[in-house]
């Protein structure tokens, strides 16, 4: 997995650095702005997979940065604020913030919003690239969301889907039952991990003997590795 490049813009120190450490802790590549000329210069030369972004900057407010931002890109945003009120701003204003928090946050949480929100811009991106995964009969495709084994259609419900596209697209690793609950249903703390299980079991009822989907008693599930007899090195 590519490791993904944050930028947080916050002018004040403790709060940047606080974010930072938190995001670095959950394996990200983290760059601090403290103005909104900086942080717009950053933008446009490290090209950040997602920006944290707060709303009461020293030279100019967060709206009008995440406007700014948004006319050259579409990096998703997450919105810090002081507030309650601005709420509605952020939002009433449409200027493009993916997900937003009030200060004070719980840093955990926020390093779960930043994991989802990138889960969420990930799939067309994904999907662009890799329109179909196959293993085995199975052959899986993104942008039509069709699932077959040999020639015949297999439906799956949207979560089936994912959840197995997900464990496909990770072939050889094992997804924990979180990790799982992460990607596919976005963030959780609350952890039904049983959730996961009944997806796997409808999978495995629908495909049969087609399911690439193993146990892995005490820890989660995977996709084994396939030989592709094409594969030269
Ligand atoms: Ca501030």
């Amino acid at each position: 997995m590519t490791q993904h490049n944050i930028l947080v813009v916050e002018d004040e120190t403790s709060i940047a650095s606080f974010v930072a450490a938190y995001l670095k802790n959950a394996g990200y590549t983290v760059r601090t702005a403290a103005t909104s000329q900086t942080a717009l210069t950053q933008v446009a030369t490290e090209m950040p997979a997602l920006i944290v972004l707060d709303l009461n900057l020293p030279d100019g407010d967060g709206v009008e940065l995440c406007r700014r931002i948004r006319k050259s890109s579409d990096v998703p945003m997450l919105m810090l604020t002081a507030r309650d009120e601005d709420v509605d701003k952020i939002i009433g204003l449409e200027v493009g913030a993916d997900d937003y928090m009030t200060k004070p946050f719980n840093p955990r949480e926020l390093v779960a919003r930043v994991k989802s929100v990138l889960r969420r811009a990930a799939p067309d991106r994904r999907r662009s690239e890799t329109a179909e995964l196959s293993h085995g009969d199975l052959v899986i495709n993104a942008g039509k969301r069709e699932v077959y084994v040999g020639d015949e259609e297999i439906r799956l419900a949207p979560k089936e889907f994912e959840l197995l596209w997900e464990l496909l697209d990770h072939r050889g690793i094992v997804l924990t039952r979180d990790q799982l609950l992460e990607r596919v249903w976005g963030y959780t703390f609350a952890g039904d991990t049983r959730t996961v299980d009944v997806h796997v079991r409808q999978i495995r009822r629908k495909l049969g003997d087609a399911s690439p989907i193993v146990t892995v008693w005490g820890v989660g599930y995977k996709v084994a590795s396939e030989r592709t007899p094409t594969a030269a090195g």
